[in-house]
């Protein structure tokens, strides 16, 4: 199981998901391969973008196509990962060869439902964190990052987006690190 604490630098609660994460114990079956951040420079400056205007969760190599100009909230950078983060990314994803992918985000607070494995797998762990399970709208979501992790996973194609809230207690930080484990153990191990 991969799992991604920030990829929109200034959306960055999850990195303490992942910190938990680093400690915790991991039941037998199971590979926890987790990564902070994949946009250091965006984190660093408390920014959506890469350090060069591009939204790196537009500039995916699959379903990529050009998307607005920089400046914009969306630019998709000039061709399909194009940028540094996006090619390590991808590079990572092709060496784990995962069977589940998470990424974190904020600040929408819920997960998009969907259907089959991955509908069961978002609905179990929107459960085991009390989010909502509600469509994420508003964006044109070209070379997304979740779209493209779905293509590196094994067999299953569960790659999903996680949208904290605005703010993360210890208490739901906790809930999140134990939920990841307890759907890594009851979807992967097995
Ligand atoms: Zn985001």
């Amino acid at each position: 199981m991969l799992v991604i604490g920030c990829i929109h630098g200034n959306e960055a609660d999850g990195m303490a998901i992942v910190d938990r994460l680093e400690s915790i114990e991991v039941p037998d079956g199971v590979e926890l391969w987790l990564v902070p951040t994949i946009n250091p420079d965006g984190t660093a400056a408390d920014i959506r973008h890469n350090a060069s205007g591009v939204d790196l969760n537009r500039n995916f190599p699959v379903n990529w196509a050009p998307l607005a100009e920089p400046g914009d909230w969306q630019y998709g950078g000039p061709s399909a990962a194009s940028e540094p983060e996006t090619a390590a990314t991808v590079a990572l994803g092709e060496l784990v060869q995962p069977s589940l992918v998470l990424w974190f985000h904020q600040d929408l607070y819920r997960i998009s439902p969907a259907r089959g494995l991955s509908g069961q797998v978002r609905e179990r762990y929107a459960e085991l964190t009390g989010l909502p399970l509600i469509e994420v709208t508003g964006g044109t979501y070209t070379g997304t990052a979740s779209q493209w992790s779905r293509t590196v996973t094994v067999d299953t194609g569960v790659g999903f987006t996680v949208e904290l809230g605005p703010s993360l207690s210890e208490d739901e930080a906790e809930r999140h690190a134990l939920a990841v484990v307890t759907v890594a153990s009851e979807f992967v191990a097995g």
